[in-house]
């Protein structure tokens, strides 16, 4: 193995770049640098925003604008310190992006790019022909940054500004990703498979996530604003305008849209490109249109057809040979555990479900049903394919309101409620469709149920302030990945696994949240006969320890094992109630079963 470890290179690469207007480098690659780095800032918002949370935005530039036009009003105007100017921006951005996420971040599709598009165009046109901003002229005469007596003024010198806030930022939003909150954010990507549902059934708000990415994005913008304004020491409405909102997004997508790497990879090449473009492409046809727009275009189609994922992800590969390997994450099992909850004492009553019903249109997929679970009891929930037993968890789960009836847990009413506050009543639950964080792995998407246990929010994450919370929460879930089995597993990503493995891993997600009562969708699927009977020999365990499962299983032999009392439903409705043994006596739930093979 190598002596040489990724955070010396990382920190040997940070000192190069801000050692790098020391060296006797002509002035041009100053200034190139500069757009990058202005450029990075902006781009690693979309990283963030699109490429992890899978968030369309149009509207950075316009939120750069607004960085800048405040510092720029404020100091030319009003004569007031470019640090308050950034302040200003800062506020502004702030309350711009709540109004604007809070108004549009709900909505699903396409509502959101369409809004930045607005955003930008409104933006551009009114900072355009407003008298007090300059209108299409812009502002002019802004002061150079200052520190004390320490003037930011050549180029050389806001390049250590400008690279100082793009490498802090990146280490802040790497910093999230690999947090309680950056957990949920990369879950909801729709593009990756991701989405609310899970995240929500997790405890998790997904709209405040949401809303956290996009408010970081745009105050990362808003920075960048602020530098390039003091850096031009001017400010005219067209660096703001939807050419560049769709090129920022450009070269998030060029770079790698889900990396940080990939935003300076994103910008850098861009940025470039664009200068040799500029020079070569009227030589070469003549006149002096914007061809460069066009060969964007081509390259794009071409990024996305080849290297969808952007291009540094593909550089990273090539340079990973030559650096040290990235080293797994220890677990600290010292660490203390998490609090648990109190659990309802065995037999005490924990579910009660009383008529619920369902109907998508004319269908009627759960018609009327009705059961109780007491604590420390494991009820399966069984019937035909589509006699509505997932559709019965959604309902009890809050991932689907109901039609009617009512569900009791724990002596709380909370039909009615999302799947969030369900599971904050001591709720958890695995999907029939497996729904894990794919590029995550298999520790941290089981990290991810600890979220209703845990405190650390985005500030602290992008702080590191959450170090030993963060340990608590890995301890947890390398524990409960041993209890069925997955601890070899750990550090793999949780897409590498097969089918069988993944449904594991999302009982051990549901184990991290401590649930009072575990609801499992088929967890058998694509279970090998020996991998059956270990998660035979868990569940027994968990119900020895006290936990209570609801279970919907189509194998026969692992239900009538392993449960205390079985539901049978048929088309919506409720059949039959009874021990395995009656259920298996029943000649109206053959009757059932024949129906459904014939
Ligand atoms: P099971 O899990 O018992 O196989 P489901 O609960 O998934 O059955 O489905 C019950 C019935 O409800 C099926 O006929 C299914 O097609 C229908 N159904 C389930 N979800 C939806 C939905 N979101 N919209 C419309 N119909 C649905
Ligand atoms: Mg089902």
């Amino acid at each position: 193995m190598s002596v040489i470890k990724r955070p010396a290179v990382a920190a040997v690469a940070t000192a190069l770049i801000l050692l790098f207007p020391f060296a006797p480098v002509p002035d041009f690659w100053i200034t190139q640098l500069n757009y990058i780095g202005l450029f990075s800032l902006v781009v690693l918002g979309l990283v963030l925003l699109t490429g992890v949370g899978g968030l369309t935005s149009f509207g950075q530039a316009a939120f750069a604008g607004v960085g800048a036009y405040a510092t720029g009003y404020l100091t030319t105007v009003m004569g007031l310190s470019p640090w308050l100017g950034l302040a200003a921006g800062l506020a502004i951005t702030l309350v711009l992006a709540l109004v604007i996420g809070a108004l549009t971040l709900r909505m699903s599709g396409h509502y959101l790019p369409l809004a930045t598009i607005c955003w930008c165009l409104a933006l551009y046109y009114l900072v355009g022909n407003l008298e007090s901003l300059g209108k299409y002229d812009g502002l002019l005469g802004l002061p150079a940054l200052t520190l004390g007596d320490f003037s930011f003024q050549s180029e050389r010198r806001i390049y250590l500004l400008i690279w100082l806030a793009a490498l802090l930022a990146a280490l802040a939003v790497t910093r999230l990703l690999d947090s309680r909150p950056g957990r949920i954010m990369r879950a909801l990507n729709t593009n990756r498979g991701g989405g609310s549902t899970m995240p929500e059934a997790m405890g998790a708000s997904t709209f405040r996530h949401k809303l956290v990415m996009f408010v970081i994005a745009a105050l990362l913008a808003a920075v960048s604003g602020w530098l390039y304004a003091h850096m031009q020491r001017s400010v005219n409405p067209s660096p703001f305008g939807i050419k560049f909102g769709i090129e920022y997004l450009f070269m998030a997508v060029l770079g790698g849209i889900g990396t940080v790497g990939g935003a300076f990879a994103g910008a850098a090449l861009v940025k470039l490109a664009e200068d040799q473009l500029k020079v070569w492409l009227p030589v070469l046809f003549g006149g002096s249109g914007n061809y460069e727009i066009i060969v964007f275009g081509v390259v794009l189609v071409l990024v996305l057809r080849f290297a969808p994922d952007g291009l540094w992800p593909l550089a990273s590969r090539i340079l990973s040979r030559w650096l040290p390997a990235r080293a797994a994450r220890s677990v600290d099992e010292a660490a203390p555990p998490l609090a648990s909850r109190e659990h309802p004492q065995p037999g005490a009553p924990l579910l009660a479900v009383r008529t619920i019903r369902k109907a998508f249109g004319g269908l009627i997929a759960v018609n009327d049903i009705s059961f109780e679970i007491r604590a420390g009891d494991i009820v399966g929930l069984i019937g035909p394919n589509g006699a509505g037993k997932s559709t019965t968890f959604n309902l009890v789960s809050g991932v689907l309101p109901l039609t009617s009836g009512e569900v009791e847990l724990l002596g709380q009413r909370v039909d009615g409620r999302g799947s969030r506050e369900i599971a904050r009543a001591g709720l958890s639950r695995t999907f029939q469709h497996v729904k894990l964080v794919p590029e995550m792995t298999v520790l941290d998407n089981v990290a991810l149920g600890t979220y209703l246990r845990t405190r650390s929010g985005t500030v602290r994450a992008m702080l590191r302030l959450d170090k030993a919370e963060e340990a608590q929460a890995r301890a947890e879930a390398l524990r409960q990945l041993r209890r069925i089995g997955l601890a070899e597993q750990a550090h793999e990503l949780a897409g590498n696994l097969a089918l069988g493995p993944q449904r594991l891993v999302e009982i051990a997600r549901a184990l991290a949240s401590d649930p009072s009562l575990l609801l499992l969708d088929e967890p058998a699927a694509g279970l090998r006969h020996k991998e059956k009977q270990a998660l035979a020999e868990v569940l027994r365990q968990l119900k020895a320890e006290g936990l209570s499962l609801l279970l919907v299983e189509h194998d026969m032999d692992f239900v009538m094992k392993l449960t205390d009392r079985i539901v049978v439903m048929e088309f919506g409705r409720h059949l039959m109630e009874g021990t395995p043994a009656e259920v298996q006596a029943s000649p109206a739930v053959r009757a059932a079963y024949l129906g459904a093979e014939a």
